[in-house]
């Protein structure tokens, strides 16, 4: 739904993350040093990753000037977008992914098929864990050292602790939960055609639920129409009637992150289709049997048999608080307050006679170490209320003379300016922005002089690196027979056939490679020709 279409110069506030300790002095500046040119040991870097974040970050860096290792238990990449594609068939799973070692085979990078179970931020260490089926007994765990972790996890969805959604719902995160989704739908249409079932077994089995009507949940919704009408009704013409798609949306409307006009067409369209929107509606439990859902406008609990329901709401982040580490992509969506705290508590630290008082090296070091973890301290700055505090630095700094920061009242205009600032969406869109920004960043300090003159805050001097801007480059909402609806930057809504094609497109240009390109593109042909394949594997 997210995807690159036009350039533009808008931007949002979010960016890579440090997830440092606040607690801890910062180390940092003392390894930019080391990796200055001239330092004849190579930096460790590790990426935990092979996602959007963690490919991005890898395609871009220069990794001739590290020593670059890639730990993560998918030895692959996967384009998230078309997941939806594959549990109706329309795209195969392998046309959608891209083995990681392809993608480093022409650079200086090591990668290893394991998970990271534990960072020692302290001696900058992380344990890692052969979690695949075939391992070396007794030998599972290993450690590797790094100077710069570069933490691109993800993030796993939220429950919201709800009861029995572990057990019984379908999540759409991975390959295997597509495939696993695509023979499910199979699956319940063989056995609502056993000969010994009730129409109510029947019904039951066809009752499709998806829970969550943002972008994924809709476009899943959309193609599981598309797969039961334009395959599967001709296959099995006698359950045609009694198939039923429900969308279950806590929010008022149904891509609600979206313009108002695509939300509106799109309830209209589902409405016309005969998929059934519940909007306003809560989902209080979830047994082997049926989901169990409150309307919030009448206060009536539903509860609906079903066949299959998939969980497809907001994601949960995974590494919140981790220490000493940089973190991008999905799990860099942390609480932007957290970060304004940690900036403020930085600052406080700096100050060792507890009297409210830097002097301009004590502040100079002490920006230049929140910006290693924080870049968007450089946009802080820039915002009309923080104006005075800026003026006060660079005057004291052209003077030399010893600042008179009260640091509460700093704390108190770098919230307010976090407060202010819009938090970036978990998107693929904002992963791949920030691995790049955060790879360009790496390379910029590889390559850096360190006779250049000291780091200065903003005003006149030279800065470590700029800082990173999101440039939202627009949206998709595919919503099914051949209709897409797209918001571009500009206020511009287009919704149609073209748009459709519009997407084809963009989805095709924006794969890893010219073979998963090749590949996409032959499933969505073969589609066209001979319609989806409907075997369980
Ligand atoms: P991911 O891409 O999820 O990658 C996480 C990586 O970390 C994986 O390789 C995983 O194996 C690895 N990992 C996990 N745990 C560990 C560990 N302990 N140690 C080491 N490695 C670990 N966004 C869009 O912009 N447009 C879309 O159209 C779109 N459609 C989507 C459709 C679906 C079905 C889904 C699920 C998401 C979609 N998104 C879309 C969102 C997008 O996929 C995410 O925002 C993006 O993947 C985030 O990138 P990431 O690098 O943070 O995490």
């Amino acid at each position: 739904y997210l995807l690159a279409v036009a350039a533009t110069g808008c931007f949002g506030a979010g960016l890579l993350v440090a997830l440092a300790d606040a607690g801890q002095d910062n180390s940092s500046s003392g390894s930019d040093e080391a990796v200055s040119a001239g330092n004849s040991r190579k930096q460790k870097v590790v990426i935990l990753g092979t996602g959007w974040g963690g490919v991005s970050f890898l395609k871009n860096l220069d990794s001739s000037k590290y020593d670059v290792r890639v730990v993560s238990p998918r030895n692959y990449f996967v384009f998230t977008p078309l997941l939806p594609s594959v549990t109706s068939g329309t795209v195969e799973a392998r046309s959608i992914t891209e083995p990681i070692r392809r993608i480093i085979r022409k650079k200086d990078v090591k990668f290893h098929e394991a998970e990271c179970t534990k960072i020692d931020a302290a001696n900058k260490k992380v344990v890692c864990r052969d979690s695949s089926d075939v391992k070396c007994v007794g030998k599972e765990e290993f450690e590797l050292e790094y100077d710069y972790l570069v933490v691109a996890v993800g993030a796993t969805s939220n429950t919201f602790g709800t009861k029995g959604v572990e057990e019984y719902c379908h999540f759409l995160k991975e390959i295997e939960d597509a495939e696993k989704i695509r023979g499910r739908i199979v699956d319940c249409f063989e056995t609502a055609s056993l000969p010994h079932l009730s129409d109510e077994d029947r019904r039951k089995l066809l009752s499709f639920v998806i829970v969550g009507g943002g972008p994924t949940g809709v476009e899943y919704a959309a193609e599981l129409h598309d797969l039961i009408h334009e395959d599967l009704t001709g296959l099995y013409p006698e359950l045609q009637k009694i198939v039923k798609i429900t969308v279950v949306q806590s929010g008022d409307h149904i891509l609600n992150t979206f313009d108002g006009r695509i939300s509106e067409y799109a309830e209209k369209k589902f409405a016309r289709e005969g998929i059934d929107v519940k909007i306003g509606s809560r989902v209080l439990g979830v047994s082997d049997e049926s989901i169990t859902f409150k309307s919030k406008a009448t206060g009536n609990l539903v509860e609906m048999p079903y066949g299959m329901i998939v969980w497809s709401t907001d994601e949960w982040l995974r590494v919140k608080n981790a220490e000493g580490v940089y973190a991008l992509g999905d799990c860099a969506t942390i609480e932007q307050r957290k970060i304004a705290e940690d900036i403020a508590y930085l600052f406080k630290l700096a100050d060792k006679n507890g009297d409210g008082t830097l002097s301009v090296s004590e502040f100079v070091d002490t920006m230049n170490n929140v910006r290693v973890r924080y870049p968007q301290i450089d946009l802080y700055m820039e915002r009309q209320h923080m104006k005075g505090v800026v003026g006060l630095l660079n005057d004291a700094i052209k003077k030399e003379k010893d600042l008179k920061l009260d640091l509460d009242h700093f704390s108190e205009a770098i919230c307010k300016v976090d407060s202010q600032m819009k938090s970036t969406p978990a998107t693929a869109q904002v992963a791949a922005q920030q691995g790049e920004y955060l790879a360009r960043s790496f390379n910029h300090l590889a390559t850096e002089d360190p006779d250049e003159g000291p780091v200065r805050i903003r005003g006149g001097g030279r800065h470590r690196c700029q800082p990173f801007l999101y440039r939202h480059l627009g949206q998709f909402a595919p919503l099914g027979g051949e209709t897409t609806a797209a918001e571009l930057p500009g206020d511009w809504v287009s919704i149609g056939r073209s748009t459709q094609w519009l997407w084809y497109s963009v989805y095709a240009s924006k794969q890893v490679s010219w073979r998963t390109r090749a590949l996409v593109i032959f499933d969505w042909t073969k589609r066209f020709v001979f319609g989806r394949d409907s075997s369980r594997m």
